[in-house]
Order: structure tokens, then C-alpha cells, then sequence
């Protein structure tokens, strides 16, 4: 007997049972169904990432089927016969394991071929496990094919692989195709749990959670951690750790980017960067690091008890909480989708799983047709008190009114110049309405953000004795004019501005351009009312916009439409 010896982890606890095998019941039932009821297929396909079992349950079945401490294939097998102990110690002479990338000629599958028609030797079956078989040759495949079309009785392949789309389409026809999944957080952690009791060495819920997400499903590298975290800590492992030792950058270095962010200050971001580098952190880890931080940022802003869902220390859970407040869902979206879009490249599980995330929260959240770039850009303008700068600008209008400074701070991450608070209606006035304007549009975005945007492409003309505010759209306004054709978002304007004004109590809309498009005189004029009929409010601005002579003058002044009045109407 050799002296007992320092084993990996993952060596160490290998589920020598089907029972022992995580995240996986869907094909360990499955499995032993066919054990018990006989009915042993010839050829076996094993498809999943790395790490998450496959070679193991095919050392189990392997075990399985020849394990002499009962007459026939069982499910449980003993684990202590002969068969059973040179099958996990991976040298029984009738299980024969070949690792695809090396054995992938012609040559070595016909040898496979011509070994497997000989009875075995020791167990029921001559069973073969080809790892990565995706990088077989298509000689090699074409092969495998013919023995797999007439199989000896007691030949059976088990064939795994990381790349099902690699192999022909013949050679998964002829197998039992299972897909291994990768073993969710919580899984992992309870197999942790169980490591770590019978090790018994201590760890906080924070770490193992910690290790779990970082293994990303596979439950080999999280046992790889853990044996990494067991030799450094020996007694007692905790979330601090788990950085420690992975090498990943400090978590305190994401708050500290956070905060720089949230300050505006670009050069303390680089020097973050800097202390990273030279730290010689892993640089696409550490961006993958941000993306996970930003992502908690957005769960904590967007779930109410975020503790499940993040397993952070609670004075992490604080840290997070304080941070999240200060931005707006549509900004930790942008953030996570840029910084998604960065880790993209390394193919990584957090990455996608980020995107599908903002995905949602973007869908259920910001309530809007518009890409996200148009929703930050108007949001940003909105912030700086700047969406109605749209509009050509007007030399006598006063100096625009600072925006409001209530809930809408939210809405812009940048740093924003803090206005004094304004909120009482106003009259929408004919020739100062840019500035009363502006102010309408900010507090729409702050009571709907599509409303808001949308509005950011539409533009005053004024309001006439009836309260009828006329608006015109800005030149490819599209999708601002479509929204406005629902009377549901008319009626949320209309709404807001009885609230928000002493005068403006309904809106008309002029087609899509603004008067001071040349083109607009170009476009068929209205229909005259009829004699008698007192023409609309707004008709009259339409007309009076579409009007040829007042087209020239709007566009050679840059001017625009500020008062009409009609002589017939004074007369009465
Ligand atoms: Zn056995």
C-alpha cells in the first residue's frame, strides 16, 4: 500500500453512481430506465461543454453494464468488484477510453473496429468512450459508420463531445443523443457543501456562491477551485478569498469604478485601469468582472429582494444598493450591453447570459419602440435640459429654463447641473414656449419615457384661445408620428399638459414636417372648410404653415408661425 496522498478534488469525489452525478437527472433517469427494462442501445452520444460530467457518467454505465457483483447490467453498481474499480481507475481491459483528438485517423477507428468484434474478456460488453469525437477525420467518421451500422452484441460506443454541429448527421441518426446541461449555481453549491462537511473545513454561503458563479456551470472547475481555496485557507474559506486566490482583481477596485463613473471622472476610470494592469490582473477577466458588477447593479435596481438572486455579503449587498439608486434602468442596461458587447469575443456564459437578461429587463422596463441609442441620447439631452435644441435655433427665445430637477435626475447618470425645483403649470405662451416647452418635455420623460422621447421630436407652433397646442414633427420623425397616431399616447399628452400648463388642454398634430421645410408648401394644401364652417385651431396653423408665401418667409428668416390672427374673427 502507497501512502495515502494529496488527491484533486475532483478526483477525490467523482460520483462513482449515477445518484452521485449533479445537475444531470434528466440523464441519469433516463439511463437507468434502459438499464433496468434490458433494452441497451448499441451507441451512445454524449453532447455538453466541459467539465460537467459526461466522461463520468459514461465511466458509471460503463461500470453499469459489467459490473460482476450482480448477474445482468445493473443501476447500482457495486463499486468494489474488480470490474468496477479498473473502470474508475479508467484501465479495465474491456472499457477502453480514446481521447478523439489524438486517435483520429482512419487507421486508429479501423483498429477500434477490428478490437470490438472479440468478446470481452472480463465483463458483458466491449465498450469504447471516445472523448472529443468531433475531432475524428471524416475517414475516421466514415468508419465509425460501418460499425455502427452492424454493431457486434456485445460492442457498445459511448461517444462524447463538446461540438455536436461537428459531427455527420449519419453518426447521431445511429446514436441515443443526451444532452448534458450545465449544472445551475445552486446545485453546485449544495455539492460544495457536501465536499466541504466531509472535508471538514468551513466556508461562508458568500464563497461558495462566489465560486459557483464563476465556475459557470461546470462542476469539475468549481471543484477545482475549491481544492485551489482549501490548500490556501485550510480552515475557513470566505468571499474575499475566493478573489484572493483566483488572482481576480478586488471587488472594492468595482465600487471605485463605479463611483468614478457616476462622478463623471474619466481619469480616475484610467487609473483604475492602470492599478489593474500592474497588478498583472487578467484584463478580459477583469472586463468580464465589470460586466457581472454592472449586471448586479441592474438586479438590485430592478428586483425588489435581490439577496436570492446576488448571494453577496450583506455589506456587499449595501454597497450595491447605494450604487444602483443612483442610476437609471436605461443606463445600467446601455452599460451591461456595451460591456456585454466587449466580452462577447472570449464566448463566455456570463455574457450571454447578461444579454438575454437586459434583453428582458429592457423589454418588461423601458416601455418603448425605439433602440436603446435613440432612448439614451434623448434621455442624456433630456438630462441636460437640451432636447428641445433640436429645434432650429430661434435668437429671441430667452435662455432655455433649467430642466427639472425631481425624479428626472434619475434618469440622467451623467453628472447634470442641478436646477432649483419648478413645477408650477405654466402658460404655454406664444413666443417664449421654447423654454415652458423644454420643461413640458422633461417632466412627459420623467412620467413616461416614451412620451418623452417621442416628444423630443416634435416642436411647438402655439396654442390659440381654445387651449389647442398645434405641433409640428421634425423632419424623419417616424417613429414619433406613428406613436402619436394612438389616441392612447395623444390622451397621455393631452393629460399632461392640463396638468402641467394653465392653457395648452389638447394637441393637433401637423403632418410629418416642420414649417420651415420648404417642402411643406410643395405638398397638396388642405381642403378649404366650407364657407360658414369656423375653421379648427389647428387647421389654421396647418394652413397657414402649408401656405406658399409663408413658407418662403419661415425658411428665408428661419422663423416660424407664432401668431395668427384672423380678421374675420376679430370683426365678430
Ligand atoms: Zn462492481
Amino acid at each position: 500500500m502507497t501512502a495515502p496522498q494529496y488527491m484533486a478534488i475532483a478526483r477525490k469525489w467523482r460520483p462513482q453512481t449515477f445518484d452521485e452525478v449533479v445537475g444531470q437527472d434528466h440523464i441519469t433517469r433516463t439511463l437507468t430506465n434502459a438499464i433496468k427494462s434490458g433494452r441497451i442501445h448499441h451507441a451512445f452520444l454524449f453532447i455538453g461543454s466541459r467539465g460537467i460530467g459526461k466522461t463520468t457518467t459514461a465511466r458509471i454505465l460503463a461500470k453499469a453494464l459489467n459490473c460482476t457483483s450482480s448477474d445482468a447490467p445493473t443501476i447500482s453498481p457495486c463499486n468494489t468488484c474488480d470490474n468496477c474499480v479498473s473502470i474508475s481507475a479508467g484501465n479495465n481491459i474491456d472499457v477502453i477510453e480514446i481521447d478523439g483528438a489524438s486517435n483520429n485517423g482512419v487507421d486508429d477507428i479501423r483498429n477500434i473496429r477490428d478490437n470490438i468484434r472479440m468478446v470481452p474478456t472480463s465483463g458483458r460488453y466491449k465498450i469504447y468512450i471516445i472523448d472529443e469525437v468531433h475531432q475524428l477525420s471524416p475517414g475516421a467518421f466514415n468508419a465509425l459508420l460501418k460499425t455502427l451500422e452492424e454493431p457486434p452484441s456485445h460492442g457498445i460506443f459511448i461517444l462524447a463531445t463538446t461540438e455536436a454541429h461537428k459531427i455527420p448527421a449519419t453518426i447521431i441518426s445511429r446514436c441515443q443523443r443526451y444532452d448534458f446541461r450545465r449544472v445551475v449555481v445552486s446545485d453546485i453549491v449544495s455539492l460544495l457543501k457536501k465536499i466541504l462537511a466531509k472535508e471538514k473545513i468551513k466556508a461562508t454561503d458568500e464563497a461558495l456562491y462566489a465560486i459557483a458563479r464563476i465556475a459557470e456551470g461546470g462542476v469539475r472547475d468549481a471543484q477545482s477551485i475549491l481544492d485551489e481555496l482549501i490548500t490556501y485557507c485550510e480552515k475557513q474559506i470566505t468571499f474575499e478569498d475566493v478573489f484572493e486566490v483566483l488572482g481576480l482583481v478586488d471587488w472594492q477596485y468595482f465600487h471605485a469604478l463605479c463611483d468614478a463613473m457616476l462622478a463623471g471622472d474619466v481619469a480616475r476610470q484610467l487609473e483604475i485601469i492602470e492599478e489593474v494592469v500592474s497588478a498583472g490582473k487578467d484584463l478580459s477577466q477583469f472586463v468580464e468582472d465589470i460586466l457581472r458588477y454592472y449586471r448586479n447593479l441592474l438586479v438590485c435596481l430592478t428586483v425588489g429582494s435581490s439577496e436570492m438572486l446576488l448571494r453577496l455579503p450583506q455589506s456587499e449587498m449595501d454597497e450595491m444598493r447605494k450604487r444602483a439608486k443612483r442610476f437609471s434602468v436605461v443606463k445600467l442596461i446601455r452599460l451591461v450591453e456595451q460591456f456585454a458587447e466587449l466580452v462577447n469575443g472570449f464566448d463566455s456564459q456570463i455574457a450571454q447570459r447578461t444579454a438575454l437578461e437586459t434583453l428582458l429587463i429592457q423589454l418588461t422596463r423601458v416601455d418603448v419602440e425605439v433602440s436603446l441609442d435613440t432612448v439614451m441620447e434623448k434621455l442624456l439631452l433630456l438630462g441636460k435640459g437640451g432636447i428641445a435644441s433640436n429645434v432650429q435655433a430661434v435668437p429671441e427665445s430667452p435662455p432655455p429654463n433649467p430642466p427639472d430637477a425631481g425624479p428626472h435626475k434619475k434618469a440622467a447618470a451623467a453628472p447634470a447641473p442641478q436646477p432649483p425645483p419648478q413645477s408650477e403649470p405654466e402658460k404655454l405662451s406664444l413666443g417664449r414656449e421654447e423654454a415652458v416647452w423644454r420643461e413640458v418635455v422633461n417632466r412627459a420623460g420623467t412620467r413616461n419615457a416614451a412620451l418623452g422621447i417621442h416628444l423630443g421630436r416634435v416642436h411647438p407652433l402655439g396654442v390659440d384661445t381654445d387651449g389647442v397646442l398645434t405641433l409640428a414633427f421634425e423632419p424623419g420623425a417616424e417613429k414619433a408620428w406613428s406613436y402619436f397616431q394612438k389616441s392612447k399616447n395623444r390622451g397621455l399628452l393631452e393629460q399632461m399638459l392640463q396638468e402641467e400648463t394653465t392653457n395648452a388642454q389638447s394637441v393637433f398634430f401637423l403632418e410629418k414636417t416642420v414649417p420651415d421645410n420648404t417642402a411643406a408648401s410643395e405638398q397638396a394644401t388642405p381642403t378649404p372648410k366650407q364657407d360658414g364652417e369656423k375653421p379648427e385651431a389647428g387647421d389654421r396653423y396647418r394652413r397657414a404653415s402649408k401656405d406658399p408665401a409663408v413658407a418662403v418667409v419661415l425658411n428665408e428668416f428661419r422663423g416660424k408661425i407664432v401668431e395668427i390672427h384672423d380678421p374675420t374673427e376679430n370683426a365678430e
